[in-house]
């Protein structure tokens, strides 16, 4: 929808300048890039016409086919525990509406992203575009299962609930990297991180979260 592209107003702005104080900020994320990248992305472009005045809720919201756009303070979380840099390549798995990758696309030098389910491309890609972000790639493709061409990352972001720690994108990472996921049973997860130190990873905890499914050859079946 051409005519939506960049648009904002001072009532989507007011609310927006809020979710980033109070339950952002309010809730212990530090990290000012990543609180000035959630005061500039437009949430609003990235959820359903239907249910935008809702987009600077506190709240998950639905996008269609089963998916979810996270809860805002989730995004910026995340980000923060991705502990990234401007010239950091990031990896996502599980590009929804587009809206995770937006916010990392504004601390970050590029995001590849990867979705499963084919109607969400173009959705998510005219989400990034009326937004003007053009470091984002989004791909269709199990992440599960990503080819080797695709090289290596600074950041790895799963944002569907894993099974298990997803070693198998480990090789992805360079030295340093770090790796955030949900991972538990489909009902609640705990959200972990991975950093490689020393070509080892070392694994710490950061509370408790609920995704929907990680559907894959590597996560959950269909
Ligand atoms: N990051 C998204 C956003 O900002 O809107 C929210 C992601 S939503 C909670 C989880 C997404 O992961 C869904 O769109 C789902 O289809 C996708 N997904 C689940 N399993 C996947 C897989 N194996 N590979 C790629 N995407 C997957």
């Amino acid at each position: 929808m051409p005519g939506n592209s960049f648009c904002d107003s001072p009532d989507y702005q007011k609310k927006r300048i809020a979710m980033v104080k109070n339950q952002v900020e309010a809730r212990g994320v530090a990290d000012k890039n990543v609180l000035i990248a959630m005061a500039k992305v437009f949430r609003h472009l990235f959820v359903p016409e239907k249910l935008r005045e809702f987009a600077y809720d506190d709240r998950p919201l639905p996008i269609g086919m089963g998916a979810t756009i996270s809860q805002p303070y989730i995004v910026a979380f995340m980000t923060e525990l991705l502990e990234l840099s401007p010239y950091d390549r990031v990896l996502e798995i599980g590009t929804g509406s587009g809206y995770q990758a937006a916010v990392i696309s504004k601390t970050a030098l590029e995001v590849v992203s990867f979705e499963r389910i084919k109607e969400l491309i173009p959705v998510s890609q005219e989400n990034l575009k009326n937004s003007g972000i053009n470091n984002v790639r989004v791909f269709l493709g199990d992440g599960t299962n990503i080819p080797e061409k695709f090289g290596h990352f600074d950041a790895v972001i799963v944002t569907a609930a894993s099974p298990d720690i997803p070693e198998y994108l480990f090789e992805f990472l360079n030295e340093g990297g770090r790796l955030v996921a949900p991972v538990g049973s489909l009902s609640y997860q705990e959200l972990i991180k991975i950093k490689i130190e020393d070509g080892k990873p070392v694994l710490t905890h950061h509370g408790n979260v609920r995704f929907v499914p990680l559907i894959g050859c590597r996560g959950w079946k269909e």
